[in-house]
């Protein structure tokens, strides 16, 4: 059923399909050593990413430095977790101490951090190999990872076709079992909208839950950190490690990480879901199918469903390209070849300097947005969209707030189409930005959401639902996820 690489990937050693939990049994039984491992994944990454352009920059001695510490550790008994010597791929944007972190941009092209993010910082320290960089869309503006330096990503069910995006590379790396599991950013569907393209888990968790100390800043109330996994367990896992306050990013909160134990389907049972009727407009019949068909098989599993609305939607894609456009005009502003990065060597002048480097450095998708976020915060024009914007940011935080009383999750389509074709809608920025209409508002609340796979379309193309919860109600929405997961039936780590 599934397209180009991924049969021929069914065959041969299958290690590189098992979840995080079996390989962590392997690695403990010493069937397999972390120094295999990853050999097993540098091998398939030189085999596939030729085709599938998931990886920017792959430093293989360096896994294999790590991989010989974690065997070192495991032979002394001193594992530092229980997923120590297990590798894992980071997207370009979190900065890597010592490898390269380029945010799929010229600007940043040369950029060598001097520290690790947070969130990288946190699966070292788990004893998590990496392999190397994922590929994104410049600065992670867009939603297919056409607008990456590096040429786009491809999708391993259908290499024509986006991986979707901005976290494209990681979402491509975990479902063409180049790496296990990874990390991503999600500011306006980043991680669910490729996860639903893609056919796996990815989860953007509650703002605040996860530090985004060393995430290159895009838009930063809205940016935030999650992971990617074959599974939803796999994800979780992953999500646990990286979760909890950081001293370092002041809006990280000091909340208890209460879904370590991993989620349960079982929990499903009495759960009230909501099913916001705006988020079936305009989707794509064989979706919306694919979603019902869940959402009647969670109810046989013994959730209780109920229609619920959420009036604001069509506002969320106007709002958000508003303030992330905004945000953007001044996280960006950094970039002026003087500190770091690209400098133009055309210059003659400081003024020169600063306009030659911008105009070389950055690439059209992210020009557009310096300077339609520059224009709504200019004199005269902040009242009427930058501050208008975050009045209706206001009204869909309530929104959901009112829904989320009455029910205890929300479920609904990840994305309205399956994954379009690569070129489909790289000159028609509007369409690109309607792509993201259903993942948006769950950035502009802050709440957390998963995409989990749902089905497959009549052209192999994978289908995603998303389950929406309450601010740091991660629980709930994880245990819904496992629950979809299990009765959609499709999502078999051992392919
Ligand atoms: N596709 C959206 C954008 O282009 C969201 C990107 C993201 O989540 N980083 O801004």
């Amino acid at each position: 059923m599934r397209d180009i690489i991924i049969p021929k990937m069914v065959n041969g050693f299958r290690m590189h399909s098992k979840s995080l939990t079996e390989i962590s049994d392997a690695l403990k039984k010493k069937e397999i050593t972390s120094k295999q491992l990853v050999t097993l994944f540098l091998d398939r990454i030189r085999k596939y990413n030729p085709s599938l352009n998931a990886f920017i920059t792959v430093d293989e001695a360096r896994a294999l430095n790590e991989a010989d510490e974690s065997d070192r550790r495991r032979k002394n008994n001193q594992p530092l977790s229980p997923f120590d010597g297990i590798p894992i791929a980071i997207k370009d944007n979190i900065c890597t101490e010592g490898l390269r972190t380029t945010c799929g941009s010229k600007m940043l092209n040369n950029f060598i951090p001097p520290y690790s993010a947070t969130a990288h910082e946190r699966v070292r320290r788990a004893g998590f190999i990496t392999l190397g960089k994922t590929n994104m869309d410049e600065f992670a503006m867009g939603s297919s990872t056409e607008t990456s330096f590096f040429g786009p990503a491809k999708n391993p069910f259908n290499t024509s076709k986006v991986p979707g995006g901005s976290s494209g590379g990681s979402a491509v790396a975990v479902a063409a079992r180049l790496a296990p599991v990874a990390l991503g950013s999600d500011t306006g569907g980043s991680i669910r909208q490729p996860a639903s393209f893609c056919g796996i888990a990815g989860i953007k968790p509650t703002y605040g839950r996860v530090s985004r100390n060393g995430l290159v800043a895009y838009a930063s109330s809205l940016d935030q950190i999650g992971t990617f996994g074959k599974t939803v367990d796999d994800a979780i896992n992953l999500l646990s490690l990286i979760s909890g306050h950081d001293p370092h990013d002041a809006t990280s909160m000091p909340r208890p990480v209460d879904f370590a134990d991993g989620p349960n389907a079982e929990r499903v049972k009495g759960m009230l879901i909501g099913i916001p009727e705006e988020y079936f407009i305009g989707v794509d019949v064989e979706i919306a199918d694919a979603v019902k068909k869940i959402i009647g098989k969670l109810e046989s599993f013994g959730a209780k469903i109920e229609k619920i609305s959420l009036k604001y939607t069509d506002y969320a894609v106007p709002v958000y390209y508003l303030i992330a456009t905004a945000e953007a005009s001044s996280n960006l502003a950094r970039f002026d070849g003087i500190q770091y990065g690209f400098r133009s060597q055309n210059a003659d002048n400081l003024r020169e300097l600063y306009f030659k480097t911008r105009s070389e450095g950055f690439g059209q998708e992210v020009k557009r947005r310096i300077i339609l976020g520059t224009f709504a915060l200019s004199a005269g024009y902040y009242d009427a969209y930058y501050l208008k914007a975050l009045k209706i940011r206001r009204l869909i935080i309530d929104d959901f707030k009112n829904a989320l009383t009455k029910v205890h999750v929300i479920a609904a389509p990840t994305t309205t189409t399956t994954a379009f074709g690569i070129g489909e809608k790289r000159n028609d920025p509007l369409s690109m930005y309607m792509s993201d209409i259903l993942t948006i508002s769950a950035n502009l609340a802050g709440i957390p959401s998963i995409s989990v796979p749902a089905g497959i379309s009549s052209k192999c193309l994978p289908i995603g639902v998303q389950i929406m919860g309450k601010h740091f109600d991660e629980r709930n929405v994880i245990d819904c996820a496992k629950a979809v997961e299990m009765l959609a039936g499709i999502c078999d780590p051992s392919l």
